[in-house]
């Protein structure tokens, strides 16, 4: 069953609505909003509406609704350049513990386009 949070998580408030967050696309299973610490203009975070640290603690059917999201996401923006990121642990840079997949524009330098 979809909503499995945690009440203490910061990113479960942000699906329940008790911390407030720009809000992008929200599905069944993901809940999709902007970086409160932007590294580029338009980073989005995609979360499940599942209280779980690492991936591996996150049923499939959550996982497989975060993509397309990314992929709408993406071309909501126009994005042709960016990076998605997803990391499972302090050593590996994790530092909200409800797993979520970072969307990064990556824009040209120069110009800002693309
Ligand atoms: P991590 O390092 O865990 O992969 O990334 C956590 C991300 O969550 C960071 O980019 C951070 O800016 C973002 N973040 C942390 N707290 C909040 C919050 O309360 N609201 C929003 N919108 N983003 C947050
Ligand atoms: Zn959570």
């Amino acid at each position: 069953a979809p909503t499995a949070l945690d009440a203490a998580c910061i990113f479960c408030k942000i699906i329940k609505g008790e911390i407030p967050s720009f809000k992008l696309i929200e599905t069944k299973y993901s809940y999709a909003f902007l970086d409160i610490q932007p590294t580029a203009e338009g980073h989005a975070l995609i979360i499940p509406k599942y209280h779980g640290a690492k991936l591996h603690d996150i049923p499939d059917e959550f996982l497989t609704d975060a993509m397309p999201i990314a992929k709408r996401l993406a071309k909501a923006m126009k994005l042709d350049t960016y990076n998605i990121l997803q990391n499972n642990g302090k050593i590996a840079h994790q530092e909200v513990d409800h797993v979520h997949f970072h969307l990064i524009p990556k824009r040209d330098e120069k110009t800002g386009l693309i």
